[in-house]
């Protein structure tokens, strides 16, 4: 049973001497790790597979940590924890917002790493109150179904037209219950990323949600607002 509860981390790194070495350090710990050894295989796994968290340097053949981290990205909800040798690297991880959670630099000391892996694991299981991510073709909750197969979304049983993003936008924030999202994490996910983003446009199509799917706008019952920080599907 103990075993079944472990989390399990995926680490994507090239070099095998620092990927036995950060599989060690976080075996002690009591995590289950996997390594894939290049970014194709990492992607491939992280996108298949269910993992607690990803450990993902940033200098890899072939799809390199930048091209890995944005994908996963949207289409996963875990913590992505970048890993650098280049303290320049890390301006750009920042900059650039890639969707990493955070960044550390080689070489890092064990208790570094676990420490950080830790703090990130406990901060999700906060945000996501532990609930896992929802990957049915169905979600219904409350009266509200989504037909992700059909793209159709229905209130007691009336279906209520929505615009791709809408669609989209209302999928991603039932897909991850109880997690607040900023504005800015919205827009990523479900906007191109590389475009500079206006994050006004994720403002709007929540209040168009709210006006198909809530009674009342006023005091919504499923997307609701934090204020100062983003947005949340209520269970
Ligand atoms: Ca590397």
């Amino acid at each position: 049973m103990e075993e079944a509860k472990r989390q399990t981390i995926l680490i994507i790194e090239d070099e095998e001497a620092i990927a036995e070495l950060e599989r060690d350090y976080l075996e002690q710990a009591g995590y289950r790790v996997e390594i894939a050894e290049n970014g194709n295989t990492g992607l491939q796994r992280a996108l298949s597979e269910e993992f607690s968290l990803i450990i993902l340097d940033l200098m890899l053949p072939g799809t390199d940590g930048f091209e890995v981290c944005r994908r996963v990205r949207e289409k996963k909800n875990l913590p992505i924890l970048m890993v650098s040798a280049k303290k320049e690297d890390l301006d750009k991880i920042r900059g650039l917002g890639f969707g990493a959670d955070d960044y550390i630099t080689k070489p890092f000391s064990p208790s570094e790493l676990t420490a950080r892996v830790k703090a990130h694991l406990a901060r999700y299981e906060r945000l996501t109150g532990g609930a896992q991510p929802r990957h049915n073709a169905i979600i219904e909750i409350r009266g509200l179904r989504i037909d992700k197969d059909a793209h159709r979304v229905y209130l007691n049983d009336e279906e209520k037209s929505m615009t791709n993003k809408e669609f989209e936008l209302l999928t991603f924030l039932a897909e991850h219950p109880n997690r607040v999202f900023t504005k800015d994490e919205l827009f990523r996910a479900i906007w191109d990323m590389e475009v500079v983003g206006e994050v006004a446009t994720v403002t709007v199509h929540i209040k168009k949600i709210r006006e198909k799917i809530e009674v009342s706008t006023a005091n919504p019952q499923y997307i609701e607002t934090i204020w100062g920080v983003g947005y949340r599907f209520k269970v």
